[in-house]
């Protein structure tokens, strides 16, 4: 028996998930029914193989790009680097993107890539030829540029396969100036941007610090305003879940409890994140943890023990009518793609919680990744060309403030008013910025029409209205 096929039909769920999200939306809108189907379709896919040479003998490595919507250009979105991918999965993937984009007014278009492989089971070289091949498959399918299409991480893949990626189509590119703006997430060293690496989890973070922030909806719900003091649990210490848990300490918070694939740690009185994330290098477990006062083997336990905020950060399919039920979480924020089933989520506002939607909540990546691309375009940091004379102004205005008050300022006030932004800091504003409007204005819409029940719902509308506007105003559709 071909077991990709009876994997494939066991998991091919999620485009359809997003699809029926997308129909349910699409009643709130008042677009034509052709318009509707253009911007809901997956426009290309490309499934492709290739071998590779191991130890043992070759071996052919399955994988995918799918660009869902070309009404932005480029596409983007990242690679899922996992043994579980599949074509469904990706699809569904590169939807989310477009939608993710829209509601943060990125101006791409939605993709997503998937390498069939579990990464532990391959050297660093064979990892290295995989991403190159992978590469140079897109290159010659014109599936990849910085006016084409522009990948980033996702899971299981981070800055050093993004590195590949660009050296690999800088080679194949040889003078092309914007080489760089293929992909994003790069490292420093290798033109990436301050600030990217942490950029999903922190957008999670300041999510869910609004969602909290609005009283009415947190009497609606039975906790109080703000995030200090609140119990939260995160699911996956990867990229998207250990920012969103140090952030979120950082906001106030008091993080609980830490699920990872081999198990789960639980403490009331709050577990240190970075500790735990050490402990887990050292010992390649999270078990063990001296400060946890509770383990579970089995990780979905975890995600049962008491708590306010829970975060699911891992992967799709995590909250399901199965557990649902035994959530003490009132709020559910999507760091990751997809964690909660439909029937799920139902059940869930049923019990009068409040999901703040994976296309909105983990936008702070593709958010950033927008702000990597443009500096690769215009081959300059951020801030490099007025630092200096912000600090010159600032210095001028406190010289002439003083002199006219009497007042001196203590030398850390004068600094502090007169130190211009950092790359860093320009970055961490844009996405700030970036996620609190965002999720006031899905809040709005929620909030506008009373048959809209879910935040996901209301994200879903105002991306469908944001795209549709982008075909009418290109005059691709009448
Ligand atoms: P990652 O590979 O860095 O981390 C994922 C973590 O989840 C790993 O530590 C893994 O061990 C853990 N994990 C796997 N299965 C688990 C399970 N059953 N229970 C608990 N933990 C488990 O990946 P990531 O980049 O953090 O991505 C996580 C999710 O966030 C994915 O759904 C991804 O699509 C989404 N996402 C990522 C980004 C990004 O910038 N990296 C942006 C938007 C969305």
């Amino acid at each position: 028996m071909d077991t990709n096929i009876l994997v494939e039909d066991e998991e091919t769920h999620f485009f359809g998930d997003v699809c029926k999200n997308f129909d349910y939306a699409a009643q709130f809108t008042n677009h034509e029914a052709g318009l509707l189907d253009q911007i809901k379709s997956c426009n290309s896919v490309y499934r492709f193989r290739f071998p590779i040479r191991r130890a043992h003998g070759f071996e052919v490595i399955d994988a995918w790009r799918v660009e869902h919507s070309q009404h932005q250009s480029p596409t983007k979105g990242g690679i899922r680097y996992s043994e579980m991918v599949n074509e469904d999965e990706v699809m569904a993937l590169a939807a989310l993107m477009t939608y993710k984009c829209a509601i943060v007014n990125v101006p791409f278009g939605g993709a997503k890539g998937g390498i069939k492989i579990n990464p532990k089971n391959y050297s660093l070289q064979e990892l290295e030829n995989i991403t190159r091949r992978y590469t140079v498959e897109l290159i010659k399918k014109n599936f990849i540029g910085p006016s084409i299409d522009v990948p980033a991480p996702d899971y299981g893949s981070g800055e050093r396969e993004m590195s590949w990626i660009a050296d690999t189509y800088a080679t194949m590119n040889p003078g092309q100036l914007d080489a760089m703006g293929c992909v994003t997430g790069k490292p420093i060293a290798l033109q990436g941007i301050q600030g990217r690496k942490e950029a999903t989890g922190r957008g999670v973070a300041i999510a869910i610090r609004e969602c909290v922030s609005v009283a009415e909806d947190m009497k609606r719900i039975g906790l109080t305003t703000g995030l200090s003091g609140k119990r939260v649990i995160v699911q996956g210490l990867g990229n998207v879940g250990y920012h969103s848990a140090k952030y979120l300490a950082e906001f106030g918070a008091i993080v609980v409890g830490l699920c990872e694939y081999e198990g789960a740690i639980y403490n009331e009185d709050g577990l240190d994140v970075d500790a735990v994330f050490q402990h887990r290098k050292a010992t390649g477990s999270i078990l063990g943890y001296p400060g946890a006062k509770q383990e579970f083997k089995n990780s979905m336990e975890g995600l049962e023990q008491p708590c306010d905020i829970l975060v699911p950060a891992a992967l799709e399919n995590q909250i399901t009518e199965l557990n649902v039920r035994s959530l003490h979480a009132k709020i559910i924020a999507e760091g990751a793609n997809g964690p909660t089933s439909p029937g799920a989520e139902e059940i869930f506002y049923e019990g009068g919680g409040i999901i703040i939607p994976d296309m909105y909540a983990n936008a702070g990546g593709v958010t950033v990744s927008y702000f990597e691309w443009l500096k690769n375009l215009s081959h300059v940091a951020f801030g490099r060309m007025n630092r200096r004379f912000e600090e010159n102004t600032n210095l001028n205005l406190v010289n002439m403030v003083e002199g006219l008050t009497g007042v001196a300022l203590t030398p850390m006030q004068r600094s502090t008013i007169i130190k211009g932004a950092s790359e860093l800091e320009l970055v961490n504003s844009g996405l700030e910025d970036t996620m609190i409007r965002s999720y006031h204005e899905i809040r709005e819409t929620f909030k506008a029409t009373p048959k809209i029940d879910t935040l996901r719902t209301a994200a879903f509308v105002g991306a469908i209205n944001k795209i549709a506007g982008s075909y009418k105003t290109l005059g691709v559709w009448p």
